[in-house]
């Protein structure tokens, strides 16, 4: 063989080899390994197969889903692929925007599959307009839910606290209503306005004129016992203080937010540290009974609701107030005399009693001594009916005046006078009866342009029980027998003067 034919032979050998690789690359599913580059006349076509084998690369990752394979190569086929790949990006960017949320987004390179998305997308895009939708809807009844709740709960706070306010007063009510005692309606009202209006300090301050003066007061200890002691001896001048003088001229309550913004309140000079308080007049048919005054430590603690309130209870308190001030007046009638305002016979007897067993019980003395005016029906006849009551009315102010504040004096019957002396020797009694006799020769009673002088006489009797076996009534019934006649005694004897018997009480009782 010839050096040409040699040439060919390996020239057909190289295109053969080529020719096998590139049906390889088009044919074989395993990877391709080209044969070293040579020059000469067939580097174009291996360098074809180069660029078809990254092709193939490209295509079989393409195939599995990879789009990040690169290739550098160029031509009509490995441009096509790199088209499809970065088309296939874009697709992916594109899904990942709609992933987002962006419904904008459209495929215009693939044909049907482009009209599939587009219109998955567009349905997408709709589904979540409508989502959106009903989410809006969702949000905007769940606002008004939230409202509507919120209004609930209000609606039923105020209820409850109407509720409560109302069954708070009902109790006070029925608290005060239990009692016709008028110093046990005092202590409720402080005990239950607590109830309704809470407070720190508070007092009640009864209203007599123009004056309203502490008659109850709650935790002023706290503060000291010189403020506790200082706040229960408090009487205001109504008029020149002026929460109480706003309060009796409106007849309304009143709050004090912050007493150091008031200018009347002085606390600094009073000692006292509390700082907000509400007051209220007590008041029945039109006339102030009392105030309440309730004090907080802390400023602003007051508003007007809690006036309202106290006002409410101020309206029990004030029915319950008078309840009790005529049951004391119906009971304080039941034992007085009119006339006189001296207590009543039956009054004496019943406290007689009870005079006669305490001094049993403590073995102390005990002395009645009985008066009567001398001549009285001389005054009567004189000067007339309406003149002798003025002197019988003078006669028992005199010995109210004279007697201590223990004894017990009664008008017995006409113009006679009793008296119950407890804890008084017949000694005692004896010149206790010289002393009054001695006022009553002494005064003169001006009526109707004449000056009238009376005297009276005494029967004293007294001494220390020691038969307490006696009954009480029967022991104070002899008592009285004996001063009955001793006043006899003092009668016969020329009037204006003290007699006594029983010098030995026990004994004489004992009979
Ligand atoms: P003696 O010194 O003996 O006690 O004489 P007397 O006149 O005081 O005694 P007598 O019992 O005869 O008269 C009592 C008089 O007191 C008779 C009655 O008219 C009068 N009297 C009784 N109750 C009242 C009263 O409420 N008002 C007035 N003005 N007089 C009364
Ligand atoms: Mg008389
Ligand atoms: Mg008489």
């Amino acid at each position: 063989m010839d050096k040409t034919s040699s040439l060919v032979q390996s020239d057909l050998e190289q295109a053969l080899q080529l020719l096998e690789q590139f049906c390889a690359l088009v044919t074989e599913a395993q990877e391709i390994t080209l044969h070293p580059p040579c020059n000469g006349p067939w580097a174009p076509y291996e360098q074809a197969l180069h660029t078809l084998l990254e092709a193939r690369r490209l295509a079989l990752a393409l195939a599995k889903g990879e789009l990040s394979y690169d290739i550098k190569e160029k031509g009509t086929l490995a441009g096509a692929l790199k088209n499809l790949q970065a088309n296939l990006r874009h697709l992916t960017w594109q899904t990942q925007q709609v992933a987002r949320g962006d419904f904008t987004q459209r495929v215009e390179f693939m044909g049907e599959f482009s009209v599939a998305f587009n219109e998955m997308v567009a349905q997408l895009d709709a589904m979540a307009r409508e989502l959106q939708t009903q989410q809006d809807e969702l949000i905007r009844r769940n606002d008004s839910l939230i409202l509507e709740v919120a209004e609930r709960e209000r609606a039923e706070a105020a209820e409850r606290e109407q509720r409560e306010l109302a069954e708070a007063l009902q109790a006070a009510a029925m608290a005060l209503n239990a009692t016709l005692n008028y110093e046990e309606v005092l202590d409720i009202m402080l005990e239950r306005i607590g109830d309704i209006v809470s407070y720190d300090s508070a007092v009640i301050m009864e209203v007599n004129g123009m004056q309203a003066c502490v008659r109850r007061a709650k935790n002023y200890h706290h503060y000291g016992e010189a403020i506790e002691k200082r706040v229960l001896e408090t009487c205001f001048d109504i008029p020149k203080t002026p929460n109480l003088f706003t309060m009796y001229t409106t007849l309304k309550p009143l709050v004090i937010p912050d007493v150091d913004q008031y200018p009347a309140w002085n606390r600094h000079k009073t000692g006292n540290p509390v700082r907000s308080w509400v007051g209220t007049p007590i008041y029945a048919h039109g006339q102030i009974l009392a105030f309440f005054s309730l004090d907080k430590l802390e400023p602003n603690s007051y508003q007007e609701e809690h006036a309202r309130k106290l006002e409410m209870f101020a309206n029990h308190a004030a029915l319950a107030m008078v309840n009790a001030r005529l049951f004391q007046e119906i009971q304080r009638l039941a034992v007085t005399d009119t006339l006189t305002g001296l207590y009543n016979r039956r009054y004496f007897f019943e406290r007689a009693c009870q005079e006669f067993i305490r001094s049993c019980r403590y073995r102390h003395p005990l002395a009645i001594v009985m008066l009567d005016l001398d001549h009285f029906k001389a005054v009567n006849d004189t000067y007339g009916h309406p003149v002798g009551d003025l002197v019988l009315q003078v006669i028992s102010r005199l010995v109210i005046q004279t007697v201590r504040k223990s004894d017990l004096v009664a008008r017995f019957g006409g113009e006679e006078i009793i008296l119950l002396l407890p804890e008084t020797t017949l000694q005692a009694a004896e010149s206790l009866a010289e002393r009054l006799r001695q006022k009553i020769a002494a005064i003169t009673i001006p009526a109707n342009d004449h000056s009238i002088s009376i005297t009276a006489s005494f029967g004293v009797c007294g001494g220390n029980p020691a038969d307490c076996q006696l009954e009480p009534q029967r022991a104070i019934e002899t008592l009285i027998e004996f001063a009955d006649q001793a006043l006899y005694q003092a009668k016969q004897g020329g009037r204006n003067q003290v007699r006594s018997l029983l010098p030995n009480f026990s004994k004489n009782l004992s009979v």
